[in-house]
């Protein structure tokens, strides 16, 4: 496995390839939700290239940018197991007074954009970087991060950008819990209480498989379930992230945000 620690090195090798290109973006802390990803990327593509980067730009004052955890040696080796050809580990993607690119003025600030102003701003920023450095015929990218997915579709459609994206479904514990790097910062107790995202969730899904499609119910249902917990908010959206009365089937996310102690979880199903 090749690292490298810049875009000019980085380019240095991939001008080089010829296959296609299976990109996997990531800010580290790798888990089984990101082996997923990686394991598509090396099915589907020649060649694969997986990016860690933890980018300062998307997290706003007061979040856990200095926390959010770090795991090089063990990063390195999933990557170097998974069968990762090229590891761009670049230590920043930035110089001063740059060029960005701006989330949508409606879709990039509901849900997860009005309780993180900003945030959008600078994730679509750093994609936008790093698939221009990479080139990739593929990048993939988890339906558990669902508005991320669907502004990062909307910017390589709006900015004709050459590149196929890829939605993985969210893998998840045993008992449930979504795969997240932030799951290290739950003790014991919240570990179980974190657990009521998912089980919100089963609840909907259950209620609409029981022929329930009203979404004010299905909220109401859902913050019962997550009551104790600091909610931020619970929805029922179209793909294109439309508020929706009912669930229509094929066309439907449910989501929830919600924090543990001082951890902010996502969560969501797609129905
Ligand atoms: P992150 O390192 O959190 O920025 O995530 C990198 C990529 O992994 C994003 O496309 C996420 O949506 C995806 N991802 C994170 N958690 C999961 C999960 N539990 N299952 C599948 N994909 C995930």
């Amino acid at each position: 496995m090749i690292i490298a620690r810049s875009v000019k090195e980085l380019r240095k090798v991939l001008d080089h390839v010829s296959e296609s290109i299976g990109f996997v973006p990531t800010m580290g802390a790798l888990h089984s939700g990101h082996r997923s990803l990686i394991d598509s990327a090396r099915r589907d593509n020649g060649y694969v290239v997986v990016s860690i980067y933890v980018n300062p730009t998307q997290f706003l004052a007061g979040e856990d940018l200095s926390q959010y955890p770090r795991r090089e040696e063990a990063d390195f080796k999933i990557c170097e197991l998974c069968g990762v050809d090229l590891l761009f580990y670049p230590e920043t993607m930035y110089e001063n007074d740059e060029v960005s690119i701006k989330a949508p003025d409606v879709r990039g600030f509901i849900l997860e954009g009005a309780s993180r102003p900003g945030h959008f701003d600078g994730m679509l920023t750093v994609v936008a970087k790093l698939l221009n450095a990479i080139r990739p015929t593929r990048a993939y990218f988890g339906k558990k991060d669902a508005q991320q997915l669907a502004l990062i579709t909307q910017m390589v459609n709006n900015l004709v950008m050459n590149v196929e994206i890829v939605a993985m479904e969210t893998m998840r514990e045993k008992d449930g819990l979504a795969l997240s790097s932030r799951n290290v910062y739950l003790n014991e107790v919240q570990r179980s209480e974190a657990l009521k995202l998912s089980s919100s969730l089963k609840s909907a899904t259950k209620m609409v498989m029981q022929g329930n499609f009203k979404s004010s119910e299905i909220c109401h249902a859902m913050l019962c379930i997550l009551e104790p917990l600091d909610v931020e908010y619970v929805a029922v959206v179209n793909r294109a992230f439309e508020s929706i009365p009912e669930v229509i089937l094929g066309n439907t996310i449910v989501l929830v945000a919600a924090r543990v102690g001082t951890t902010r979880l996502i969560d969501n199903v797609w129905m």
